[in-house]
């Protein structure tokens, strides 16, 4: 394993501070911050030397305790539809999904909190993996830098991103990763590095309702409710922490979200479950429960994967339900499903990492090393 500080993921006290603990003058450290922040989050620099714009004594003292390196790349996978997957690891134990959605006019990039999830919502097939961590803000923005290397997304200047958008939809739940998330998001939205505005970013929850009003305040992105259900008995069974935080709180931290408008709505997910959730009485329900709140409904027709308790809605039926929704006066596009084919589509995402001990994790790590010591 390197011992060299990764420098992506560092806020900008954090680098100026690392720099300093290098012997840059404290004088001189905040320039060198705006200048090695350029080339990591403007350029997608990978290595020091091409930084043509620094003395060469300050690019080798950096290459001597910094790296820029990116998660690793363990697999990638492509759709027949463009959908792409990666899944990254980091350390022993630690590998985590991607996933890179383009569209007609946008390209959305699908990312992951933790590896594992703590939350079991039925449907979900993340929620079949343990939680083995919180993923770092090196782990979450590195997501996004390996993405815009494999797709060429580089300066964050040019006019067209391929990444245009952010979604905090992969796997975990982002608000159970309070401050790794707050940390990773404000590099993403900061104008000077990755720059993708906060209206760009969506932050979705299964409804940690304690942290949504500290989201909107503190982080500021958009945000998405996974509701899945208009009625209690119903939710507490498919995103059973509704247990913790019934629909009537949930619907009041979403009524409080800082800076909702008819701009900035709430999108609320709605996975649509043959015989569970999909009747005209319950989209009257949800209708019902939503009113008053600027809001879209985002229908998703469930994504199958192996072992699920449950089938998708008819296609009639989704229409119907939509409808419904739609003459209430609320947007309620059906999402189209992605990279099914690659298992890369809302809900398949998983991977095989599985928490251990710390003492195996330990065991792990040294028999790497050990073998990648030259023979
Ligand atoms: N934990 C957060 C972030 C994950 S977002 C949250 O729950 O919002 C992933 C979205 O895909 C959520 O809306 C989730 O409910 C939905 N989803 C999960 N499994 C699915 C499946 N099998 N088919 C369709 N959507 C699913």
């Amino acid at each position: 394993m390197s011992t060299l500080t990764p420098l992506v993921g560092l806020s900008p006290e954090e680098l100026g501070a690392a720099l300093e603990g290098i012997g840059v003058a404290p004088k001189q450290a905040s320039m060198r911050v705006r200048q090695l922040w350029n080339w990591v989050y403007v350029h997608g620099a990978k290595d020091f030397a091409g930084m043509s714009n620094l003395a060469r004594d300050f690019r080798e003292s950096a290459a001597a305790h910094f790296s820029l390196m990116r998660p690793e790349i363990v697999t990638e996978q492509i759709s027949e539809d463009g959908t792409r997957k990666w899944l990254l690891r980091t350390a022993p134990g630690i590998e985590f999904e991607t996933v890179y959605i383009p569209e007609e006019d946008r390209g959305t990039l699908c990312v992951s909190s933790q590896v594992g999830c703590t939350l079991t919502c039925r449907f979900c097939h993340t929620g079949t993996q343990k939680l083995v961590r919180n993923l770092t803000p090196f782990e979450i923005v590195g997501q996004i830098m390996v993405a815009r290397d494999a797709l060429n997304d580089w300066p964050s200047t040019a006019e067209n991103r391929r990444i245009t958008n952010v979604v905090m939809m992969g796997m975990g739940e982002p608000l159970y990763n309070f401050d790794n998330v707050k940390a990773a998001l404000a590099i993403v939205a900061d104008g000077d590095g990755l720059a993708l505005s906060r209206r760009r970013i969506t932050l979705s929850t299964a409804g940690v309702v304690p942290m949504i009003e500290r989201a909107g305040a503190e982080i500021g992105s958009m945000l998405a409710i996974s509701l899945h259900a208009a009625r209690d008995e119903v939710r507490d069974v498919i995103v059973p922490i509704n247990k913790k935080y019934p629909i009537r709180e949930l619907m009041a931290a979403c009524r409080s979200y800082p800076g909702l408008s008819n701009a900035r709505r709430i999108t609320f997910e709605y996975v649509m479950l043959k015989g569970v959730n999909d009747s005209n009485a319950d989209a009257k329900a949800l209708v019902k429960l939503i009113a008053g709140i600027p809001a879209k409904i985002n229908l998703i027709p469930f994504n199958p994967w192996p072992g699920s308790p449950y089938e998708c809605s008819d296609w009639d039926r989704i229409e119907e339900f939509a409808d419904i929704v739609n003459r209430a006066g609320y947007a309620s596009p059906v999402r189209t499903p992605r990279g099914r084919d690659i298992m890369a589509a809302c809900g398949q995402l998983k991977s095989e990492s599985v928490k251990e001990r710390a003492s195996a994790r330990m065991a792990a790590l040294r028999s790497e090393e050990l073998s990648r010591m030259p023979h």
